[in-house]
């Protein structure tokens, strides 16, 4: 796949993908980082006087009422302040007249469509990689350049359905994710420790597969770590785990093939019974051997304050060390951010499902079926 700048994108239009999704709370946005990090991408463009159409989605449209709530009109209006530019905002990202409105715009102009999942109402064009949509949506440009990280592991209308259609390059965002994240798929700095806590087991066991042959250690939190004590008949009351019995059989396996590397606290913190934090004590001699880390996932529910002591210690510790340090996933990059620490480390990644997906596989499924 190539990258943006070993093509000619001046006086043409580009396609962008890219990934707003931020969270917005009383119509303001509480985070603008996938903002930002997509301004690289946007400059360059400029710099080289192409006219950039911006698609991006933004929540999930089920109903009706979510039109309403998941507009990207206010993240228009945050990327042109962030730009210090006007961006062209059309409230559409399907119209009869859309293709002619576009071709009305300068070169060395920002338009940003409304929010690609509005096709996902009433049927699911976007999400089922509607072909027809696709197309007409190739038709509005001359190039397609795919920057969106944080869906690299969707194959939507928006993302591997134009690329189907046009030239297909990607941004600065996936260069610099790709780049940091290879380190952890050829791990040559070692001991390689990885941490994983959160919520689910289910959606952690590709990474946790892929990750156990490779990895050094892999330390336990959350409710990853409340699945795999019950996985050894440990009494866990009534912690969130899984109750699938061949995922537990999964879990058995793993404990036994890998009984070397596993490593679990012996201190969790109850709450109303359940397992809601843990003390990392046990995990800090591994984390200060470590050259590389990734974390994904909380070891406690850092959302209830007195829960949160694990997760605080947990990133207050590895803000010490001078190894390399990614971090992945949603809720525990959200976490990060409210901590001002996000300097301390090699890479924050900007996906959840997606860099998981891409550590797992070394795949991005958007170019899966080009
Ligand atoms: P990410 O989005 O970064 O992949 P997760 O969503 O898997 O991470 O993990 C973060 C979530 O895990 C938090 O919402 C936190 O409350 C939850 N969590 C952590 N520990 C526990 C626990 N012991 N029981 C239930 N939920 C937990
Ligand atoms: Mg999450």
């Amino acid at each position: 796949m190539k990258y943006i700048d070993e093509t000619n994108v001046s006086n043409k239009t580009v396609l962008l993908r890219l990934d707003l999704n931020v969270p917005i709370i009383d119509n303001k946005i509480t985070d603008d980082f996938r903002i930002l990090s997509s301004v690289k991408t946007i400059n360059y463009l400029l710099q080289n006087n192409a006219k950039i159409v911006i698609f991006s989605h933004l929540g999930k449209i089920k109903e009706k009422e979510d039109l309403k709530k998941n507009s990207l009109k206010i993240v228009a209006k945050r990327l042109s302040e962030i730009l210090n530019k006007k961006v062209y905002f059309f409230d559409k990202c399907y119209s009869s007249d859309l293709k002619s409105k576009i071709d009305e715009i300068p070169y060395g102009e920002v338009i940003l469509l409304e929010n690609t999942r509005y096709m996902d109402y009433p049927s699911n064009l976007e999400s089922n990689c509607d072909m027809k949509l696709a197309k007409y949506w190739a038709n509005l440009g001359d190039m397609f350049l795919f920057d969106a990280f944080g869906v690299s592991h969707r194959n939507h209308a928006s993302t591997g359905g134009i690329a189907r259609f046009l030239p297909t390059y990607l941004g600065y965002l996936m260069k610099e994710e790709l780049a940091k994240l290879n380190m952890l798929i050829n791990v040559d700095k070692r001991p390689f420790v990885v941490f994983m806590g959160g919520a689910k087991i289910e959606s952690k066991i590709p990474i946790i597969k892929s990750l156990l042959p490779k990895a050094d250690y892999l330390l336990l939190g959350g409710g990853v770590l409340n699945s795999f004590l019950k996985a050894k008949d440990i009494e866990i009351y009534d912690s969130l785990a899984t109750s699938d019995q061949n995922t537990l059989q999964e879990l058995k396996e793993l404990l036994n093939k890998y009984r070397e590397k596993i490593i679990i606290t012996d201190e969790v913190v109850l709450k109303d019974n359940k397992i809601m934090d843990i003390k990392i004590t046990k995990y800090i001699d591994y984390f200060k051997k470590a050259k590389t880390i990734f974390i994904n996932g909380t070891p406690g529910v850092f959302e209830e304050s007195d829960c949160a002591k694990g997760t605080k210690a947990l990133f207050t510790e590895l803000s010490l060390l001078d190894a390399n340090i990614i971090i992945g996933g949603g809720d525990t990059v959200s976490y990060i951010k409210q901590t001002n620490r996000m300097d301390n480390f090699y890479h924050v990644s900007t996906g959840g499902g997606a860099t998981l997906y891409y550590i797992a596989t070394n795949k991005l499924l958007f170019l899966e079926k080009l």
